[in-house]
């Protein structure tokens, strides 16, 4: 029987109340379809380990993550907790980084008893997904930003047509597979290619990239346009794919498109590793509260399982994962749960229970 190495970090804040429930919930999910076992290892790191060691991500606990077959996370960074040169404590960008994980992947979907962002019927249609390209753009060189005097500062964004073709590789293919299942079979490059020029060129190595994947349809779409289209209709969209800062910022816009933050899933996917973990932070200003919804975070743990049954050929992972999702759909479909966050009144725990009876069931 096939065994996941798992390398689980909660991080700060709420991460430790939601990514335990998660990690239960895949325990037990694996023992509900069989086929595979966990074998998860607890890490800590973040910003509350840097203010009590002085380190905020161990090399030996990196090394872990490394040798693992994916990475659950929760969240990490606090704004009180600081590098010396005020920037954030971050491990979750040296992880994306060290281990080259250059797609972010964020689904966006409307669940049925989420109250609809949008007044129109189509709007429950609406299930695409955003890659951001995670290694360069804007991120390249984010810790050698310049300010050059009191009166100007300077960052440098650098694409790559290595960083750009693995990543426009990545989204033709999910686009493939969303095909299989229904969906359109179309990938939108979201750019600015009316004002950068470095844009305009990536255009063409998009369009190269195209030529191997007839079967998918594409389109360009300036991001500006691309933040008032996601508001105005939002269903229109199978897959896009856009520079690091683009997706960081859109990648919001889509969780609030879920509902919040706490819906809202993803993965960062390299060749050889990935980490799952929810779009939101560390939520200071409710950690300890029993308030954040962990649902993200869930419907990571779902993605993770889903892409290692895909990887290793485990249908009984690809299952596992379908189950987190459907189970999560049912309890909110039920009203079962009513996260605080979209004014419900169930907490974290009563989430989690709400879920898991509903997995129970399935
Ligand atoms: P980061 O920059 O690290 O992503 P952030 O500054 O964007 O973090 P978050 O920690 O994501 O901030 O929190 C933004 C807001 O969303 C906060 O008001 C927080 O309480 C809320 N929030 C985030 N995650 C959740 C969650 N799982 N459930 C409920 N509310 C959440």
């Amino acid at each position: 029987m096939k065994t996941f190495k798992i390398a689980v970090l909660p991080g700060d804040g709420i991460g430790n109340e939601i990514v335990p429930p998660a990690a239960d919930l895949c325990m037990d999910v694996a023992k509900k379809t069989g086929g595979f076992t966990l074998d998860m290892t607890n890490i800590e790191a973040g910003a509350a380990l840097y203010a009590r060691t002085g380190v905020s991500f161990p090399e030996e606990s990196f090394q872990v993550c490394k040798q693992s077959d994916a990475i659950l996370l929760g969240a990490m960074g606090l704004p009180s907790v600081r590098n010396p040169d005020g920037r954030e404590i971050a491990p979750q960008l040296e992880l994306r980084e060290r281990l080259q994980l250059y797609a972010g992947v964020r689904p966006v979907k409307a669940y049925k008893g989420v109250p609809p962002v949008l007044a129109n019927s189509k709007f429950a249609e609406t299930n695409f997904v955003m890659v951001r390209e995670s290694t360069e753009g804007l991120f390249a060189f984010r810790t050698n930003g310049i300010i050059e005097n009191d009166e100007t500062a300077r960052e440098v964004m650098q694409l790559t047509r290595k960083g750009l073709k693995r990543v426009y590789d990545f989204s033709f293919k999910l686009a493939q597979s969303r095909k299989k299942r229904g969906f359109q079979g179309k990938l939108t490059l979201v750019d600015k290619a009316n004002v950068f020029r470095s844009f305009k060129w990536a255009r063409g190595v998009f369009d190269e990239e195209a030529k191997n994947y007839q079967d998918i349809k594409t389109e360009y779409c300036y991001v500006d346009a691309m933040a008032m289209n996601l508001v105005k209709n939002p269903w229109r969209y199978d897959v896009m794919v856009m520079e690091n800062m683009f997706g960081d910022i859109l990648s919001d816009l889509g969780a609030g498109i879920m509902g919040g933050l706490g819906m809202a899933p993803s993965a960062d996917i390299g060749d050889e590793n990935a980490v799952f973990q929810p779009c939101h932070g560390s939520a200071p200003d409710i950690a300890g509260q029993n308030k954040a919804n962990p649902i993200a975070t869930f419907l990571s743990a779902a993605m993770m399982l889903d892409w290692l049954g895909e990887r290793d050929n485990v249908p009984q992972a690809l299952q596992a994962g379908k189950m987190i999702e459907k189970a999560v759909e049912q309890a909110l479909e039920k009203k079962v749960v009513r996260p605080q966050e979209f004014g419900g009144d169930s907490g974290t725990t009563q989430i989690t229970e709400g879920i898991r009876n509903e997995l129970a069931k399935l």
